[in-house]
């Protein structure tokens, strides 16, 4: 990756942990979870609507944390709406796999979404922060079972 290219990818960190998008209640929510990182103390709520056809039709969170983990659950409420439950567990594996090191496989996903999740994937050489960064998507895979709470412990 190009010096440009990181700070690109550190600037959209930064927008997104300081103007989180998408960052309120969701009334018609039908899946609904608590995320707690205790090692870094953030907490996130997740709100998801789903249709019949299991497309994300609506997603948005609220909570506190640190700047990796806001920008990680704002980025991933844009890149979900209007995608299939599906789509966001192939979208999870990447990130989980770009964020240990292992080799990601981006065949059939979303650009804008790899690309966004590669920004994220720096936190790799800081594995306390990888809990942030993932706590986000840990929540999702909760609300979607309906599960009400996960923890990263
Ligand atoms: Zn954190």
């Amino acid at each position: 990756m190009s010096d440009d290219l990181r700070d690109l990818y550190q600037d959209l960190i930064l927008d997104h942990g300081k103007h989180p998008r998408n960052f309120h209640t969701l009334p018609n929510a039908n899946h609904e979870a608590l995320g707690h990182n205790p090692l870094c103390g953030d907490k996130i709520t997740l709100y998801v609507s789903v249709d019949d056809k299991g497309v994300i039709q609506d997603i948005s969170f609220q909570g506190s944390g640190c700047a990796i983990s806001v920008a990680s659950a704002s980025m991933m409420t844009e890149m979900l709406k209007g995608k299939t439950t599906a789509e966001a567990a192939k979208l999870f594996d990447y990130l989980h796999k770009s964020c240990t090191g292992k080799d990601a496989d981006e065949t059939g996903l979303d650009e804008d979404a790899t690309d966004r999740i590669k920004a994220l994937s720096g936190v790799r050489d800081y594995p306390i922060r990888v809990k942030c960064a993932t706590l986000a998507w840990h929540t999702l895979q909760a609300a979607l079972k309906n599960e009400k709470k996960v923890s990263t412990e």
